[in-house]
Parts: C-alpha cells; sequence; structure tokens
C-alpha cells in the first residue's frame, strides 16, 4: 500500500541500464577510472550522440523520452561505476547529428520537448540560484519518510496523506480506515536534494563563410543550466548548445491560471562553437548596449 514501495525495472528499462553499462564500459572505462579519483562535485561526462545512435534501444528511448533515459544512465553512471565516491557524474551528449540542427528564428510550440542544437550567444540572466528538485517529506505521527521529484518553477507538490498511518491504523483495527485523513507530514529543508541552475537570454548567430559574425537572431530566448555549467558562462560567448525544448509561464503573470506560454530551452549540453568567430568581441558592444 507504501506508494514508493521499490519497483522492479520492466524489461524496457532493463535494456536501457544494460545498453548504458555496455557504452560506458566499452567506451568510457578509462575516463570513468580517471575521474574517481577526482574531488570535484559534480561532473559533465560527454557521451558522443552517434554511440548512442549505434544501439536499437537507447536510440529509440533516448529520442522519445530523453529525461527518462538519461536518469536511468546517470543511476548506472554513479551507482555501479562510481565505487561510492562523493563526485557525481551527469552524462552530457554531444555532438548531435545532423537532423538536430536547428535555428531558434524557427522555433515554435509544436517543437516542445524535442532536444535539439543551435548556435548562439549567450548573455547570463541574474547570476546562481538553486532549486529544491527533490523534496524530503517526514510524517509526524509514525516517522515514515517520502521523496517527491518536483518540476522547476511550479508549485511545489507534497503529499496528500500518509499512507504508513493508514496501514498502521488498518492494522490495529481489523482493516479499518483512519476517521480523519493522516496529513501531519512536515518538509525536511535539510534532507531535500537542490541543484543548482542558472537562467541565460539566447540568441541565434550567422556566420559568413569566413567566420564573420553576420547578424544576431530577432528573437530572444530564454535557456537554464544545471549543475557544472552554472557561473562558467560569460556575456557574449559564443556556444553550440543541446537543448530540449519546454514550455514555461511567462515570467511576469499577473495571475497564476494564466494560460499563456513562452519556450524555454532546457539547456541539455554546451559544447565549444564549431565556428572561428573573428568580430565577435564587436557584437559583444551591441549586445550590450541593447540590454538594459
Ligand atoms: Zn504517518
Amino acid at each position: 500500500m507504501t506508494k514508493d514501495a521499490g519497483i522492479e525495472p520492466d524489461k524496457i528499462m532493463q535494456e536501457v541500464l544494460t545498453a548504458w553499462r555496455l557504452l560506458f564500459t566499452n567506451n568510457h572505462a578509462e575516463e570513468i577510472k580517471r575521474l574517481n579519483g577526482l574531488e570535484e562535485r559534480v561532473f559533465g561526462l560527454e557521451v558522443e550522440h552517434s554511440l548512442i545512435c549505434l544501439n536499437e534501444t537507447l536510440r529509440t528511448e533516448f529520442h522519445t523520452r530523453p529525461d527518462w533515459t538519461l536518469d536511468v544512465g546517470n543511476i548506472v553512471l554513479n551507482e555501479q561505476m562510481m565505487q561510492g565516491n562523493d563526485l557525481r557524474l551527469v552524462i552530457r551528449v554531444v555532438n548531435f547529428s545532423k537532423n538536430h540542427h536547428f535555428s531558434l528564428d524557427e522555433l515554435r510550440m509544436r517543437h516542445r520537448s524535442a532536444m535539439l542544437t543551435f548556435d548562439v550567444i549567450i548573455s547570463p540572466l541574474g547570476g546562481p540560484l538553486g532549486w529544491i528538485k527533490k523534496a524530503v517529506y517526514e510524517c509526524n505521527e509514525c516517522g515514515h519518510r517520502s521523496e517527491i521529484r518536483q518540476r522547476l518553477a511550479r508549485e511545489r507538490e507534497a503529499p496528500k496523506m500518509c499512507f504508513s498511518c493508514i496501514e498502521l491504523f488498518a492494522d490495529k483495527n481489523k482493516g479499518a480506515l483512519p476517521p480523519f485523513p493522516p496529513r501531519d507530514i512536515k518538509l525536511m529543508v535539510e534532507d531535500c536534494y537542490y541543484e543548482d541552475i542558472e537562467y541565460l537570454n539566447l540568441r541565434q548567430i550567422s556566420i559568413d563563410g569566413d567566420g564573420n559574425l553576420m547578424n544576431l537572431g530577432d528573437e530572444k530566448y530564454i535557456g537554464v543550466i544545471n549543475d557544472e555549467y552554472v557561473g562558467g558562462l560569460t556575456t557574449g560567448s559564443i556556444h553550440r548548445i543541446n537543448a530540449q525544448v519546454s514550455v514555461d509561464h511567462l515570467p511576469n503573470r499577473d495571475f497564476v491560471k494564466d494560460t499563456r506560454r513562452i519556450i524555454l530551452l532546457n539547456i541539455h549540453s554546451i559544447e565549444e562553437s564549431p565556428f572561428n568567430v573573428s568580430n565577435a568581441s564587436e557584437m559583444n558592444i551591441k549586445l550590450e548596449e541593447q540590454e538594459d
């Protein structure tokens, strides 16, 4: 009856677990061994998109539900390969195939949940912040703990009642349910799992054959980065980003149930720009003048 009882991995999950394990063992064993000795808190492990495409299960799952597939991969990486180290590795898929390449200026709501590659100029917005990625709750009555995964910039979700208390009551009362739902549950602030994030302004860039920056895209988009990328990007830097297209409410909405939405780019990985941009500094000045 307890909601968060352990779940046996199903057949697809078993296949994805195995596929990731093989991918890491065959291609990243040395690197993982070396990283095991480092003391940095979070470290990105760059995995080539072509390696994911080589495995049929991984290819299908990664392209239909990237979040879930990456979560499974991160579990394999940290629980099986890192041998109880304090360091946490995060998979960063890089070098996506050409059919993922896209322009920010053509982005619309219908592209949501797609993982796409963009060449952009970046300016950080407002500095690093944190959010509760996984909230931990404890029942004041029976001490039962539960965890709930949260969504960024949404109302925090809490358990509606304590199922453990209901079970205990039923055991003592021949299967009867308690007269009131047991709801004396508190958030364990110190035990929650927090993630570092940072918002960025993004603009599409176009480059001519000589590596000159031709122009900036018309539209500014907002992107969000996490973990080891936070705090590491400077205004005016040019990068290739791989991002999942998602939707967010308007930042300045004035009523909670406002149905208008903007596109938010959930940045999965950041690469060096393949362009050798020669006039980037001139463009930076223009970009800064346009700010505020
Ligand atoms: Zn309880």
